[in-house]
Protein backbone atom coordinates (compact mmCIF):
# COMPACT_ATOMS: atom_id res chain seq x y z
CA UNK A 1 0.00 0.00 0.00
CA UNK A 2 1.26 3.63 -0.91
CA UNK A 3 1.28 6.15 1.00
CA UNK A 4 1.03 10.04 0.24
CA UNK A 5 -0.12 13.10 2.37
CA UNK A 6 -2.93 13.50 -0.21
CA UNK A 7 -4.93 11.72 -2.53
CA UNK A 8 -6.71 13.19 -5.14
CA UNK A 9 -8.88 11.29 -7.23
CA UNK A 10 -9.34 13.15 -10.65
CA UNK A 11 -6.45 14.59 -12.87
CA UNK A 12 -9.05 17.11 -14.51
CA UNK A 13 -9.13 20.80 -14.13
CA UNK A 14 -10.00 21.06 -10.41
CA UNK A 15 -7.76 17.45 -9.36
CA UNK A 16 -4.21 18.96 -10.95
CA UNK A 17 -4.99 22.75 -9.56
CA UNK A 18 -5.26 21.25 -6.06
CA UNK A 19 -2.39 19.04 -6.75
CA UNK A 20 -0.22 22.02 -7.69
CA UNK A 21 -1.24 23.95 -4.65
CA UNK A 22 -0.40 20.89 -2.49
CA UNK A 23 3.48 20.58 -4.26
CA UNK A 24 3.35 24.34 -3.55
CA UNK A 25 2.65 23.25 0.10
CA UNK A 26 5.62 20.82 0.31
CA UNK A 27 2.96 17.70 0.34
CA UNK A 28 3.25 14.22 -1.05
CA UNK A 29 0.39 13.94 -3.39
CA UNK A 30 -0.98 11.12 -5.72
CA UNK A 31 -3.52 11.92 -8.35
CA UNK A 32 -5.30 8.83 -9.50
CA UNK A 33 -6.97 9.53 -13.21
CA UNK A 34 -9.09 6.66 -15.24
CA UNK A 35 -8.18 7.91 -18.56
CA UNK A 36 -5.20 8.13 -20.53
CA UNK A 37 -3.91 11.89 -20.35
CA UNK A 38 -4.29 14.17 -17.30
CA UNK A 39 -6.78 17.31 -18.04
CA UNK A 40 -8.33 15.60 -20.85
CA UNK A 41 -11.57 18.43 -20.84
CA UNK A 42 -8.94 21.22 -20.12
CA UNK A 43 -7.39 20.17 -23.69
CA UNK A 44 -10.42 20.23 -25.48
CA UNK A 45 -12.13 23.24 -23.56
CA UNK A 46 -13.10 26.57 -25.53
CA UNK A 47 -12.68 24.80 -28.93
CA UNK A 48 -8.89 24.04 -28.45
CA UNK A 49 -8.63 27.32 -26.65
CA UNK A 50 -9.97 27.31 -23.40
CA UNK A 51 -11.77 29.65 -21.96
CA UNK A 52 -9.75 30.12 -18.79
CA UNK A 53 -12.34 32.64 -16.87
CA UNK A 54 -14.41 35.27 -17.12
CA UNK A 55 -13.87 38.68 -15.49
CA UNK A 56 -17.34 38.74 -14.33
CA UNK A 57 -17.28 35.64 -12.35
CA UNK A 58 -19.53 36.10 -9.60
CA UNK A 59 -21.94 33.68 -7.66
CA UNK A 60 -24.76 35.05 -10.40
CA UNK A 61 -22.92 33.24 -13.10
CA UNK A 62 -23.34 30.11 -10.97
CA UNK A 63 -26.49 27.78 -10.80
CA UNK A 64 -27.26 24.60 -7.92
CA UNK A 65 -29.77 24.53 -5.11
CA UNK A 66 -27.52 27.32 -3.45
CA UNK A 67 -25.39 29.59 -6.34
CA UNK A 68 -24.32 31.23 -3.09
CA UNK A 69 -21.84 28.43 -1.96
CA UNK A 70 -19.51 29.77 -4.53
CA UNK A 71 -18.61 32.78 -2.67
CA UNK A 72 -16.32 32.74 -0.50
CA UNK A 73 -14.25 30.83 -3.13
CA UNK A 74 -14.68 32.86 -5.86
CA UNK A 75 -13.68 36.13 -3.18
CA UNK A 76 -10.26 34.29 -2.86
CA UNK A 77 -9.15 33.09 -6.42
CA UNK A 78 -10.54 36.06 -8.71
CA UNK A 79 -10.97 36.06 -12.69
CA UNK A 80 -7.31 38.44 -12.11
CA UNK A 81 -5.78 35.49 -10.29
CA UNK A 82 -6.40 32.90 -12.92
CA UNK A 83 -4.60 35.44 -15.59
CA UNK A 84 -2.03 36.04 -13.47
CA UNK A 85 -1.37 32.05 -12.99
CA UNK A 86 -1.89 31.77 -16.96
CA UNK A 87 0.65 34.71 -16.96
CA UNK A 88 3.35 33.38 -14.47
CA UNK A 89 3.20 30.73 -17.43
CA UNK A 90 4.04 32.45 -20.32
CA UNK A 91 0.93 31.53 -21.78
CA UNK A 92 -0.33 33.89 -24.79
CA UNK A 93 -3.87 34.54 -24.23
CA UNK A 94 -6.42 36.80 -25.62
CA UNK A 95 -9.79 38.35 -24.63
CA UNK A 96 -12.39 37.35 -27.13
CA UNK A 97 -15.40 38.85 -25.45
CA UNK A 98 -15.32 41.91 -23.05
CA UNK A 99 -14.19 39.77 -20.02
CA UNK A 100 -13.74 36.05 -21.69
CA UNK A 101 -10.39 35.28 -21.39
CA UNK A 102 -8.90 32.48 -23.52
CA UNK A 103 -5.47 30.16 -23.89
CA UNK A 104 -3.89 30.83 -27.66
CA UNK A 105 -3.62 26.99 -27.19
CA UNK A 106 -6.11 25.22 -24.88
CA UNK A 107 -2.52 22.80 -24.68
CA UNK A 108 -0.37 25.04 -22.96
CA UNK A 109 -2.76 25.52 -20.15
CA UNK A 110 -2.77 21.64 -19.66
CA UNK A 111 0.74 21.85 -19.95
CA UNK A 112 0.66 24.91 -16.61
CA UNK A 113 -1.00 22.30 -14.48
CA UNK A 114 1.75 19.76 -15.30
CA UNK A 115 4.22 22.10 -14.52
CA UNK A 116 2.58 22.93 -11.31
CA UNK A 117 2.15 19.44 -9.85
CA UNK A 118 5.47 18.07 -11.37
CA UNK A 119 6.28 16.16 -8.36
CA UNK A 120 2.88 14.88 -7.94
CA UNK A 121 2.55 10.98 -8.34
CA UNK A 122 0.33 10.77 -11.12
CA UNK A 123 -1.68 7.27 -12.17
CA UNK A 124 -3.67 7.29 -15.60
CA UNK A 125 -5.20 4.71 -16.38
CA UNK A 126 -6.22 3.75 -12.77
CA UNK A 127 -9.85 3.81 -12.28
CA UNK A 128 -11.07 4.21 -8.65
CA UNK A 129 -13.35 1.61 -7.53
CA UNK A 130 -14.01 1.58 -2.96
CA UNK A 131 -13.07 4.13 -0.50
CA UNK A 132 -12.62 3.13 3.19
CA UNK A 133 -11.77 5.20 5.81
CA UNK A 134 -10.05 3.31 9.10
CA UNK A 135 -8.11 5.08 12.06
CA UNK A 136 -8.59 8.75 10.47
CA UNK A 137 -6.83 7.36 7.09
CA UNK A 138 -8.52 6.61 3.79
CA UNK A 139 -7.60 3.55 1.62
CA UNK A 140 -8.62 4.08 -1.66
CA UNK A 141 -8.59 1.13 -3.90
CA UNK A 142 -8.21 0.71 -8.17
CA UNK A 143 -9.43 -2.05 -10.44
CA UNK A 144 -5.86 -3.00 -10.54
CA UNK A 145 -6.94 -3.96 -6.90
CA UNK A 146 -4.01 -1.65 -5.77
CA UNK A 147 -4.07 0.51 -2.76
CA UNK A 148 -3.30 3.91 -1.96
CA UNK A 149 -3.22 5.64 1.47
CA UNK A 150 -3.56 8.91 2.66
CA UNK A 151 -4.87 11.10 5.59
CA UNK A 152 -6.65 13.61 3.39
CA UNK A 153 -8.59 12.51 -0.12
CA UNK A 154 -10.28 15.41 -2.52
CA UNK A 155 -12.42 13.78 -4.34
CA UNK A 156 -12.64 15.95 -8.62
CA UNK A 157 -14.08 13.28 -10.36
CA UNK A 158 -16.09 16.21 -12.26
CA UNK A 159 -19.32 15.49 -13.63
CA UNK A 160 -21.58 13.07 -16.05
CA UNK A 161 -21.00 15.41 -19.20
CA UNK A 162 -19.10 14.49 -22.30
CA UNK A 163 -18.83 10.98 -21.75
CA UNK A 164 -16.61 9.88 -24.58
CA UNK A 165 -13.76 12.03 -22.09
CA UNK A 166 -14.02 9.80 -19.50
CA UNK A 167 -16.89 9.88 -16.75
CA UNK A 168 -17.53 8.02 -13.47
CA UNK A 169 -20.64 8.17 -10.50
CA UNK A 170 -17.59 7.74 -8.16
CA UNK A 171 -17.33 10.65 -6.85
CA UNK A 172 -21.45 10.75 -5.78
CA UNK A 173 -21.16 7.18 -4.19
CA UNK A 174 -18.35 7.72 -1.96
CA UNK A 175 -20.01 10.97 -1.20
CA UNK A 176 -23.24 8.90 -0.74
CA UNK A 177 -21.42 6.75 1.29
CA UNK A 178 -20.20 9.16 3.89
CA UNK A 179 -23.76 10.08 4.47
CA UNK A 180 -23.83 13.34 1.88
CA UNK A 181 -26.80 14.39 -0.13
CA UNK A 182 -26.79 14.19 -4.41
CA UNK A 183 -28.45 16.20 -6.45
CA UNK A 184 -29.63 14.32 -9.45
CA UNK A 185 -27.48 15.28 -12.36
CA UNK A 186 -29.03 16.18 -15.81
CA UNK A 187 -27.09 17.70 -18.48
CA UNK A 188 -26.61 21.37 -18.74
CA UNK A 189 -25.11 23.78 -21.67
CA UNK A 190 -26.28 21.14 -23.95
CA UNK A 191 -28.48 21.16 -26.81
CA UNK A 192 -32.56 20.51 -26.59
CA UNK A 193 -34.62 17.92 -28.67
CA UNK A 194 -37.63 19.66 -29.67
CA UNK A 195 -40.37 19.08 -32.57
CA UNK A 196 -41.48 22.89 -32.70
CA UNK A 197 -39.81 23.74 -35.37
CA UNK A 198 -39.28 22.23 -39.01
CA UNK A 199 -35.92 20.03 -39.72
CA UNK A 200 -35.80 22.17 -42.78
CA UNK A 201 -34.51 24.86 -40.54
CA UNK A 202 -31.31 23.30 -39.33
CA UNK A 203 -28.23 25.36 -39.72
CA UNK A 204 -29.90 28.76 -39.41
CA UNK A 205 -28.77 30.74 -36.31
CA UNK A 206 -30.27 34.15 -35.11
CA UNK A 207 -30.25 36.11 -32.69
CA UNK A 208 -33.14 35.48 -30.12
CA UNK A 209 -34.41 36.25 -26.63
CA UNK A 210 -35.02 33.94 -24.17
CA UNK A 211 -37.61 34.51 -20.70
CA UNK A 212 -36.38 32.14 -18.30
CA UNK A 213 -38.22 33.06 -14.72
CA UNK A 214 -37.33 36.39 -14.22
CA UNK A 215 -34.46 36.43 -16.72
CA UNK A 216 -33.81 37.27 -20.25
CA UNK A 217 -30.87 35.99 -22.18
CA UNK A 218 -29.98 37.30 -25.56
CA UNK A 219 -27.70 35.38 -27.62
CA UNK A 220 -27.64 33.24 -30.81
CA UNK A 221 -29.82 30.50 -31.01
CA UNK A 222 -29.08 27.75 -33.49
CA UNK A 223 -31.86 25.20 -35.41
CA UNK A 224 -30.66 21.79 -35.14
CA UNK A 225 -31.86 18.27 -36.78
CA UNK A 226 -33.16 17.59 -33.15
CA UNK A 227 -34.16 20.83 -32.40
CA UNK A 228 -32.28 24.06 -31.43
CA UNK A 229 -28.88 24.66 -29.88
CA UNK A 230 -26.13 27.83 -29.78
CA UNK A 231 -25.37 29.55 -26.72
CA UNK A 232 -28.52 30.96 -26.43
CA UNK A 233 -30.50 27.59 -25.39
CA UNK A 234 -27.28 26.18 -23.87
CA UNK A 235 -27.19 29.19 -21.31
CA UNK A 236 -31.08 28.09 -20.82
CA UNK A 237 -30.02 24.68 -19.90
CA UNK A 238 -27.91 25.55 -17.09
CA UNK A 239 -30.56 27.46 -15.74
CA UNK A 240 -34.11 26.52 -13.86
CA UNK A 241 -35.24 25.57 -17.18
CA UNK A 242 -37.36 22.27 -16.77
CA UNK A 243 -40.37 24.14 -16.09
CA UNK A 244 -40.41 25.87 -19.51
CA UNK A 245 -39.07 29.02 -20.87
CA UNK A 246 -40.34 31.38 -23.78
CA UNK A 247 -38.34 32.21 -26.77
CA UNK A 248 -38.81 35.77 -28.97
CA UNK A 249 -37.25 35.39 -32.71
CA UNK A 250 -37.33 39.14 -32.74
CA UNK A 251 -35.94 40.92 -29.52
CA UNK A 252 -35.73 44.34 -29.44
CA UNK A 253 -38.70 45.06 -30.86
CA UNK A 254 -42.65 44.75 -30.90
CA UNK A 255 -43.39 42.82 -33.94
CA UNK A 256 -46.52 43.59 -33.35
CA UNK A 257 -46.50 47.74 -33.91
CA UNK A 258 -43.77 46.67 -36.32
CA UNK A 259 -46.20 44.73 -38.61
CA UNK A 260 -48.32 46.61 -38.64
CA UNK A 261 -46.51 49.71 -39.08
CA UNK A 262 -45.52 47.63 -42.17
CA UNK A 263 -48.56 47.60 -43.31
CA UNK A 264 -49.39 51.20 -43.32
CA UNK A 265 -45.94 51.26 -45.41
CA UNK A 266 -45.88 48.58 -47.78
CA UNK A 267 -49.99 47.28 -47.83
CA UNK A 268 -49.17 45.85 -51.02
CA UNK A 269 -46.31 43.48 -50.43
CA UNK A 270 -46.70 39.70 -49.11
CA UNK A 271 -46.57 39.15 -45.47
CA UNK A 272 -44.03 36.52 -46.12
CA UNK A 273 -41.51 39.35 -48.36
CA UNK A 274 -41.95 41.61 -44.96
CA UNK A 275 -40.90 39.01 -42.61
CA UNK A 276 -37.66 38.46 -44.82
CA UNK A 277 -36.48 41.75 -43.61
CA UNK A 278 -36.29 40.76 -40.29
CA UNK A 279 -36.10 37.10 -40.34
CA UNK A 280 -34.03 34.34 -42.96
CA UNK A 281 -36.35 33.15 -45.66
CA UNK A 282 -36.58 29.73 -44.94
CA UNK A 283 -38.15 31.01 -41.30
CA UNK A 284 -40.01 33.49 -42.55
CA UNK A 285 -41.95 30.93 -45.07
CA UNK A 286 -42.40 28.29 -41.32
CA UNK A 287 -43.64 31.05 -39.43
CA UNK A 288 -46.40 31.74 -42.60
CA UNK A 289 -47.35 30.11 -45.43
CA UNK A 290 -50.25 32.87 -46.23
CA UNK A 291 -49.48 34.97 -49.75
CA UNK A 292 -51.68 37.61 -49.58
CA UNK A 293 -50.38 41.00 -49.23
CA UNK A 294 -50.46 42.77 -45.92
CA UNK A 295 -53.02 44.90 -46.49
CA UNK A 296 -55.27 42.29 -46.81
CA UNK A 297 -54.19 41.01 -43.69
CA UNK A 298 -56.03 41.76 -40.52
CA UNK A 299 -54.65 43.22 -37.30
CA UNK A 300 -56.12 40.19 -35.17
CA UNK A 301 -54.08 37.63 -37.54
CA UNK A 302 -51.12 40.31 -37.30
CA UNK A 303 -51.24 40.04 -33.59
CA UNK A 304 -51.53 35.73 -33.76
CA UNK A 305 -48.61 36.00 -36.27
CA UNK A 306 -46.67 38.39 -33.04
CA UNK A 307 -46.99 35.58 -30.41
CA UNK A 308 -45.61 32.90 -32.78
CA UNK A 309 -42.81 34.85 -33.24
CA UNK A 310 -42.53 36.77 -30.08
CA UNK A 311 -43.72 34.06 -27.44
CA UNK A 312 -43.00 30.57 -28.66
CA UNK A 313 -43.48 29.05 -25.20
CA UNK A 314 -41.61 25.47 -24.48
CA UNK A 315 -43.48 23.38 -21.91
CA UNK A 316 -41.83 20.70 -20.30
CA UNK A 317 -43.91 18.11 -22.59
CA UNK A 318 -42.27 20.23 -25.84
CA UNK A 319 -38.89 19.40 -25.38
CA UNK A 320 -35.91 17.12 -23.63
CA UNK A 321 -32.43 17.99 -23.04
CA UNK A 322 -30.04 16.26 -25.55
CA UNK A 323 -28.70 14.18 -23.08
CA UNK A 324 -24.70 14.19 -21.32
CA UNK A 325 -23.18 12.48 -24.61
CA UNK A 326 -22.79 16.05 -25.79
CA UNK A 327 -23.54 18.52 -22.44
CA UNK A 328 -20.66 20.55 -21.17
CA UNK A 329 -21.57 20.36 -17.72
CA UNK A 330 -23.02 18.29 -15.52
CA UNK A 331 -26.02 20.25 -13.28
CA UNK A 332 -26.56 18.37 -10.19
CA UNK A 333 -24.01 16.62 -7.77
CA UNK A 334 -22.91 16.51 -4.15
CA UNK A 335 -25.15 19.19 -2.56
CA UNK A 336 -23.46 22.19 -0.86
CA UNK A 337 -25.36 21.72 2.30
CA UNK A 338 -23.02 19.24 3.66
CA UNK A 339 -19.61 20.84 2.32
CA UNK A 340 -17.54 23.87 4.05
CA UNK A 341 -17.66 27.17 1.43
CA UNK A 342 -14.33 28.25 3.00
CA UNK A 343 -12.49 24.83 2.47
CA UNK A 344 -14.35 22.74 1.04
CA UNK A 345 -14.24 19.94 3.23
CA UNK A 346 -16.92 17.51 4.52
CA UNK A 347 -18.73 18.56 6.83
CA UNK A 348 -19.86 14.81 7.63
CA UNK A 349 -16.18 13.32 7.09
CA UNK A 350 -12.75 15.36 8.53
CA UNK A 351 -10.29 14.98 5.45
CA UNK A 352 -12.76 14.67 3.04
CA UNK A 353 -13.03 17.20 0.01
CA UNK A 354 -15.29 17.53 -2.69
CA UNK A 355 -14.26 20.26 -5.72
CA UNK A 356 -15.00 21.25 -9.43
CA UNK A 357 -17.52 20.03 -11.01
CA UNK A 358 -18.79 17.06 -8.83
CA UNK A 359 -19.87 19.46 -6.29
CA UNK A 360 -23.69 20.76 -7.30
CA UNK A 361 -22.31 24.16 -8.65
CA UNK A 362 -22.19 24.76 -12.40
CA UNK A 363 -21.51 27.80 -14.20
CA UNK A 364 -22.56 29.69 -17.45
CA UNK A 365 -21.21 29.48 -20.66
CA UNK A 366 -18.05 31.68 -20.83
CA UNK A 367 -15.09 30.48 -18.86
CA UNK A 368 -17.06 30.52 -15.62
CA UNK A 369 -17.03 26.26 -15.43
CA UNK A 370 -13.29 26.18 -15.35
CA UNK A 371 -13.32 29.14 -13.32
CA UNK A 372 -15.14 27.31 -10.95
CA UNK A 373 -12.56 24.43 -10.78
CA UNK A 374 -9.78 26.44 -10.54
CA UNK A 375 -11.22 28.69 -7.18
CA UNK A 376 -13.00 25.44 -5.81
CA UNK A 377 -9.18 23.82 -5.71
CA UNK A 378 -7.94 27.12 -4.61
CA UNK A 379 -10.17 26.86 -1.51
CA UNK A 380 -9.16 23.50 -0.16
CA UNK A 381 -7.38 23.57 3.27
CA UNK A 382 -4.16 22.17 2.00
C1 LIG B 1 -16.22 20.06 -24.88
C2 LIG B 1 -16.12 20.88 -23.63
C3 LIG B 1 -15.66 22.18 -23.70
C4 LIG B 1 -15.59 22.95 -22.53
N1 LIG B 1 -15.09 24.21 -22.63
C5 LIG B 1 -15.02 24.98 -21.50
C6 LIG B 1 -14.46 26.28 -21.56
O1 LIG B 1 -13.95 26.73 -22.59
N2 LIG B 1 -14.47 27.02 -20.41
C7 LIG B 1 -14.98 26.54 -19.23
O2 LIG B 1 -14.97 27.25 -18.22
N3 LIG B 1 -15.46 25.28 -19.14
C8 LIG B 1 -15.48 24.49 -20.24
N4 LIG B 1 -15.95 23.21 -20.15
C9 LIG B 1 -16.31 22.67 -18.82
C10 LIG B 1 -15.02 22.33 -18.04
O3 LIG B 1 -14.12 21.66 -18.87
C11 LIG B 1 -15.35 21.46 -16.82
O4 LIG B 1 -16.33 22.10 -16.04
C12 LIG B 1 -14.11 21.23 -15.96
O5 LIG B 1 -13.14 20.52 -16.71
C13 LIG B 1 -14.47 20.43 -14.72
O6 LIG B 1 -13.29 20.16 -14.01
P1 LIG B 1 -13.25 18.98 -12.95
O7 LIG B 1 -11.89 18.91 -12.44
O8 LIG B 1 -14.36 19.12 -11.99
O9 LIG B 1 -13.61 17.66 -13.79
P2 LIG B 1 -12.87 17.04 -15.05
O10 LIG B 1 -11.97 18.02 -15.70
O11 LIG B 1 -13.95 16.44 -15.85
O12 LIG B 1 -11.97 15.90 -14.41
C14 LIG B 1 -12.52 14.79 -13.76
C15 LIG B 1 -11.52 13.67 -13.84
O13 LIG B 1 -11.93 12.62 -12.97
C16 LIG B 1 -11.58 11.41 -13.56
N5 LIG B 1 -12.38 10.32 -12.97
C17 LIG B 1 -13.74 10.22 -12.94
N6 LIG B 1 -14.10 9.06 -12.33
C18 LIG B 1 -12.93 8.43 -11.97
C19 LIG B 1 -12.64 7.20 -11.33
N7 LIG B 1 -13.61 6.35 -10.94
N8 LIG B 1 -11.35 6.87 -11.12
C20 LIG B 1 -10.34 7.70 -11.53
N9 LIG B 1 -10.56 8.87 -12.15
C21 LIG B 1 -11.86 9.25 -12.38
C22 LIG B 1 -11.86 11.62 -15.04
O14 LIG B 1 -11.11 10.73 -15.82
C23 LIG B 1 -11.42 13.08 -15.22
O15 LIG B 1 -10.09 13.17 -15.70
C24 LIG B 1 -16.01 22.40 -21.29
C25 LIG B 1 -16.44 21.08 -21.23
C26 LIG B 1 -16.51 20.33 -22.37
C27 LIG B 1 -16.97 18.90 -22.26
Amino acid sequence: MQEFDIIIIGAGASGMFAAGRAMRAKKSVCILDMGLTPARRVAVSGGGKCNFTNMHADTSHYFGENPNFTRSALTRFTPADAVNWVKSHKIPIHEKAPGQFFADDAQHIVTALLSDAHSAKIFQNTTVTAVEKTDNKFIVTTTEHKKFTSTKLIIATGGMSYAPLGVSDIGYKIAKQFGHKIIPPRPALCGIKAKIFDTSLAGISIPVEIIIGREKIRDDMLFTHFGLGGPAIYRTTVRDCMSGFTINLMPGIDAYDWLREQKKQHGRKQLKTILTTKLPNKLAEFLTHDTRNIADIRDIELQGLTTRIQQINLTPTDFSLFGFAGAEVTRGGVSTTQISSKTMESKLCPGLYFIGECVDIAGDLGGYNLHWAWASANAVEI
